[in-house]
């Protein structure tokens, strides 16, 4: 499978200089099975760039996707209205939030669009939105097994464990530590795990003092997680909206002198994850300036038994 990054950021878009390596979009992320079916995670203001990226691909072709929503805070959920795909009859999505029921989440993202917050209403979205709930998870998702579990996150939120093509990720995104059955079911979930997307917003430090009871978490604790359940490489995600490229780049530095197979959300970052193998597909720099090309040239290998230091995943420096 092919994990696209359109949107890393937490919180709230910041489309700023300072942190343009590593981008502002709030999240959404492409999931691109093997057999060409599509999963998207996550609806954040990164889904506009997705879309318009889905409709020019497509070439006027019928477009499907399965959504999987982890909650419904604004940086989740603001990309919806700007999706192109949503607004042509050919295209087809079958929509989920766990342990939301079909009604609520229908309702709420219906409601983002209306009067006054929207100039254009949910009902000129015409494709065919499936919303579902009630049923037996872990549920199939085109090829893919799909399984979740709650996080521990102010009014909610859930990861998801993804797997197909002989390989699973997790993932888990706004989440804090702290709360020991949340803590136990996520590292069950991720339980040997190829990689895990994790929600590093603060610093360790941070965590322990000013943003603890904030509902996020730090790389230490995807590192522990990491080690507990066995999982292989480590993706920081959901960056915090004042962390800039260099801030970024010392959180990954710091968590890399702990576990070698780190590396920073970004976007724009494909990664090809087949028969439990990460390797970063080379993408050329969106537009200039923004510093140097990447360093990672195509097959280098995102892993714990890899030797990182020599530059296979130099990729955030
Ligand atoms: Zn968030
Ligand atoms: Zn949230």
């Amino acid at each position: 499978m092919r994990i696209k990054f359109w949107g890393v950021r937490g919180s709230i878009a910041t489309p700023e200089r300072r942190n343009s390596r590593y981008g502002g979009n709030t999240p959404c992320i492409e999931v691109r099975l093997d057999d060409g079916s599509l999963i998207i995670l996550d609806c954040g203001t990164g889904m506009r760039a997705l879309g318009k990226s889905l409709v020019r691909d497509a070439g006027g072709a019928p477009i499907r996707a399965h959504v999987l929503l982890t909650h419904f805070h604004w940086d989740h959920i603001q990309g919806i209205p700007f999706f192109l795909p949503f607004y042509s009859p050919h295209n087809t999505f079958v929509i989920r939030a766990a342990t939301r029921r079909r009604q609520e989440f229908e309702a709420v993202i219906k409601r983002q669009m209306i009067y006054p917050f929207f100039p254009v209403g949910s009902e000129k979205m015409h494709a065919t939105r499936v919303f579902r709930d009630g049923e037996n998870w872990p549920i199939k998702a085109a090829s893919a097994i799909v399984k979740y579990t709650p996080l521990n996150h102010p009014q909610g939120c859930v990861a998801y464990r993804i797997e197909a093509d002989g390989s699973a990720f997790v993932y888990a995104t706004d989440t804090e530590p702290g709360s020991p059955e949340h803590d136990r079911a996520l590292r069950d979930l991720a339980t040997g795990a190829d990689v895990l997307i994790y929600d590093a917003q603060y610093t360790p430090e941070q965590l322990c003092r000013e943003k603890k009871g904030w509902g996020h978490s730090s790389w230490l604790e995807g590192i522990r997680i990491a080690h507990d359940s066995g999982v292989k490489s480590l993706i920081l995600f959901h960056h915090d909206p004042d962390s800039d490229d260099s801030t970024i780049d010392s959180l990954v530095e710091d968590a890399r002198e702990e576990f070698p197979a780190v590396a920073g959300a970004r976007e724009d970052m494909v990664l090809m994850l087949r028969n439990g193998v990460l390797r970063e597909e080379y993408q050329a720099p969106r537009r200039s300036g923004q510093g140097r090309a990447l360093p990672v040239p195509t097959g280098s290998v995102l892993a714990a038994d890899r030797v990182v230091r020599k530059g296979t995943i130099a990729l955030t420096r």
